[in-house]
């Protein structure tokens, strides 16, 4: 099933003229462009932007599974929703365990050049390129959980049970890292480790990682 025909199962309306999916509302000469996986515009949804996108992107990866052979598990939008929330959890404390790592690293090298700055809390800040790449990463996987937690919430999913997830994602990676910090490792060798680990939790990229202004 390509992109469009998963488009028709939405509910959204084809606009011969404008030749696309439209928001299917019932308003007169409305023409907007219906977000991916919804039958509605972003005007109509009645949810925020970004909590509609990801519920559009959980329809759309619950289709196609639907769509595969008989043998293949068929997965409603809640559960991938949560598989998402999960992912996003284990990224962001991975991402979050490299950038101190990359900071412990710092340190103890006495980098030329470092610059710091105050943070929002008084702590420092390390301003170093790789630094900042991985703090922006572990900042959007954290704005992903909470995301993916309200679309959860949105779809009905009890707030017990979205912590519930979380939690055991955080067991995970927790014991994971409990694994690397016995093996004393080089630096290199233990972001290998971490990047082969966030590269097999592969259904990270299912849900689009924009995070709306
Ligand atoms: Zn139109
Ligand atoms: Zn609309």
């Amino acid at each position: 099933m390509t992109g469009e025909d998963l488009m028709a199962r939405s509910g959204a309306r084809w606009c011969e003229t404008h030749d696309r999916w439209e928001c299917s509302a019932k308003k007169p000469d409305h023409h907007a462009t219906a977000i991916r996986g919804l039958a509605l515009c972003k005007n109509h949804a009645g949810r925020s932007l970004a909590v509609a996108k990801a519920l559009g992107e959980a329809n759309l990866a619950a289709w196609s599974t639907a769509a595969k052979p008989a043998d293949a598990v068929a997965l409603d939008p809640g559960t991938v929703v949560l598989d998402q929330l999960r992912v996003a959890v284990m990224r962001a404390d991975l991402y979050g365990e490299m950038l101190r790592w990359q900071l412990e690293v710092e340190d103890e090298v006495g980098l030329v050049g470092t610059v710091y700055a105050a943070g929002r809390d008084g702590a420092r800040v390390e301003t170093g390129e790789r630094a900042r790449g991985l703090a922006q990463l572990e900042a959007a996987e954290r704005d992903r959980v909470v995301r993916f937690a309200k679309t959860a919430h949105d779809m009905g999913i009890a707030e017990r049970h979205v912590e519930l997830e979380q939690e055991r994602a955080s067991l995970v990676t927790a014991a994971f890292r409990a694994a690397l910090g016995v093996l004393e490792l080089l630096p290199a060798d233990r972001d290998l480790a971490v990047r082969t680990f966030l590269t097999s939790l592969g259904a990270g990229e299912v849900v689009a990682g924009e995070v709306d202004p």
